[in-house]
């Protein structure tokens, strides 16, 4: 009987939702949880669908893992989150249209919208390119992230963290969301972007108000 069923189960139910959501294709995103000294994530290669609990590997925060299938190939930055950010309870990467767009574009997502502190911060960074899968990607990853739960990774995709898997998924459909009107907007000339005192009071009143009430996508958001 393999260990943290609950989270194996909450695994692959929230990769599936991503899937449904539209923040993520086929099997080209990967999702992890945080378990005991180190995490559970999606295996490289097979459909969610198809997934038992007992499939998912896990790793410890030296890359060492075990389990019946490969971990996911962009585990390196899942490892080097969970190792650095105590924060991190849950991490998902995929490729959404919009985010992705916008990281092809090498854009960073600027404060043209107030929801943009979602992520922590007055703006979403975008990364330089690296190939995936690789410990340059995990470094710029890191330092994209800083300060940050969201990011978005050049000619890529989209990395978010969160404490556990519903709000993990729940702030990557925010911020595919958010690309989506900055693109649109951006078909009519470039938004104005708020001003940092305005994101700096943005910021204060989501920590008033709590983590939940942030990205839960149902419009009670202030
Ligand atoms: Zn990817």
């Amino acid at each position: 009987m393999a260990e943290w069923q609950t989270q194996r189960r909450q695994l692959i139910e929230t990769a599936l939702a991503m899937n449904a959501s539209g923040v993520n294709q086929g099997t080209s995103g990967n999702l992890s949880v945080r378990a005991g000294t180190g995490f559970l994530i999606t295996p490289s290669g097979v459909p969610y669908g198809e997934l038992s609990p007992e499939d998912l590997p896990w790793m410890d925060l030296d890359g060492q893992w075990q389990g019946p299938l490969k971990p996911s190939s962009e585990w390196r930055f899942h490892r080097d989150l969970y190792r650095h950010r105590p924060d991190a309870g849950a991490v998902l990467h995929a490729h959404p249209v919009h985010a992705g767009a916008l990281a092809c574009l090498q854009r960073d997502l600027p404060a043209f919208h107030y929801m943009v502190a979602v992520a922590g911060g007055k703006n979403i960074r975008c990364t330089p390119y690296a190939t995936f899968g690789t410990e340059e990607l995990s470094r710029l990853a890191l330092r994209g992230m800083e300060g940050r739960k969201a990011c978005l990774l050049g000619h890529h995709g989209l990395l978010c963290l969160e404490r556990d898997l519903p709000s993990v998924l729940a702030l990557a459909v925010e911020v595919e969301h958010l690309c989506r009107m900055y693109l649109l907007c951006l078909q009519q000339g470039e938004p104005e972007i708020l001003p940092d005192e305005e994101m700096a009071r943005v910021l204060e009143k989501f920590r008033h108000y709590g983590a939940r009430a942030q990205g839960e996508g149902k419009g009670e958001n202030p």
